[in-house]
C-alpha cells in the first residue's frame, strides 16, 4: 500500500507540511527573497537540485521573467522563506537557469510535494484569473485582507474562492469491479464513475445519480473512503465504494468511452495514476484486481 491513507495523497496539504505554511497575500514582505512557484501552461518552471537529483524551486527577488497572465502573489512560506506563485503568458520563455517540467498529475518528472506545490499554485492562480473583475458591476475587486477573498469597491459584493465538490466511486458486483474510461486518457487505462454534485445533493446522492447516469446501475451500501484536493483545476473528490443493486450496464457515451466489469481473470490493462484517489481506492479496496493487473504486465 504506497499511502498509509487518504490525507497523504498528492496535493492534499498533508504532503508538503510542515515545509509549507500557508498565509494569505496580505502578510507578504516584498523585499523579502523567497521561493518561486512559476507556472506556464501545465508545466512548473524548477531548478536542477544542488546535489543533481531531481528539482526544486527557484529562490530569489524575483519575479522571474514574464510577461505574466496573474500577477505575483504571496501564498505563504516553504521551509521558512516566502512564497510567491504567479502564471506566466503561454508564450513566455523560461528565464535562464530554469527548466519548464509537466506538472499535471500523469508527470513522473517531480516528485509528490513539487506537484503538490504546483496544484496549489494553480489553484490559487484560477481563483485569482477568475476573481480579478466583479461579476455583478464589472468593478475591480480588491484584496479582503487575511483571506483570498475580494470585495468590489464599486458595489460592495463580496467573493470567496470556490472549490467543487466532487464524488468518485469504485462498484463491487460479486468477484467484479466496474470501471470506466473517458476519451482521451493512455491507451487501456480506466478510472471510475465520477461527476459533480449538484444542489441539494448529498455525496451519496451524488453517487446514486451519478452511477445511475453514467451507467444505468443502481447502488446501495455507499461507504466514505477518503478525499483529496484535485487542483485541475479546483475540485475536492470525495471517494466511496458502493455495492451493485440492479440493472444492465448501459454506458453513457457523451461521457464516457467505454465501461465495463473486471475481475482478477480479467483485470484492466491500466490502472489510474498513482497520485490519484482513484488509485488509492482500488488499492484499498480491490487489491486482488490491483495484484492481478500488476501481474498481467
Ligand atoms: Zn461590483
Amino acid at each position: 500500500m504506497p499511502y498509509p491513507d487518504a490525507v497523504n495523497l498528492a496535493f492534499n496539504r498533508a504532503v508538503i507540511e510542515p515545509d509549507f505554511a500557508f498565509s494569505t497575500p496580505d502578510r507578504d514582505r516584498p523585499d523579502e527573497p523567497g521561493y518561486w512557484l512559476v507556472l506556464r501552461e501545465n508545466d512548473l518552471l524548477v531548478r536542477q537540485a544542488p546535489d543533481g537529483d531531481g528539482f526544486c524551486l527557484p529562490y530569489g527577488r524575483g519575479p522571474l521573467g514574464g510577461p505574466y497572465a496573474v500577477t505575483p502573489v504571496f501564498i505563504g512560506t516553504w521551509l521558512g522563506r516566502p512564497l510567491r506563485t504567479a502564471r506566466l503568458v503561454p508564450e513566455a520563455g523560461s528565464a535562464p537557469g530554469l527548466a519548464a517540467v509537466p506538472a499535471g498529475y500523469r508527470s513522473t518528472l517531480l516528485d509528490e510535494k513539487l506537484l503538490s506545490l504546483a496544484g496549489i499554485a494553480r489553484q490559487v492562480l484560477h481563483w485569482r484569473d477568475r476573481s480579478r473583475i466583479c461579476p455583478a458591476c464589472g468593478g475591480a475587486p480588491r484584496e479582503i485582507a487575511g483571506s483570498f477573498g475580494a470585495r468590489c469597491p464599486t458595489c460592495a459584493r463580496e467573493y470567496y474562492p470556490r472549490l467543487h465538490p466532487a464524488v468518485i466511486v469504485l462498484i463491487r458486483r460479486g468477484e467484479e469491479y466496474l470501471l470506466t474510461r473517458k476519451p482521451g486518457w493512455p491507451a487501456g487505462q480506466y478510472g471510475m464513475v465520477a461527476g459533480f454534485v449538484e444542489f441539494a445533493e448529498s455525496f451519496e446522492e451524488c453517487v446514486v445519480r451519478e452511477v445511475a447516469e453514467e451507467t444505468g446501475l443502481a447502488v446501495t451500501d455507499i461507504r466514505y473512503v477518503g478525499s483529496q484536493n484535485w487542483p485541475f483545476p479546483s475540485q475536492i473528490m470525495a471517494g466511496f465504494t458502493a455495492r451493485w443493486a440492479g440493472g444492465e450496464l448501459v454506458v453513457d457515451t457523451t461521457e464516457l468511452e467505454s465501461a465495463a466489469w473486471f475481475s482478477v481473470k480479467n483485470p484492466p490493462l491500466v490502472l489510474p495514476p498513482p497520485t490519484s484517489i482513484a488509485r488509492f481506492i482500488v488499492d484499498r479496496c480491490a487489491p486482488e484486481l490491483v495484484a492481478a493487473a500488476l501481474a498481467r504486465k
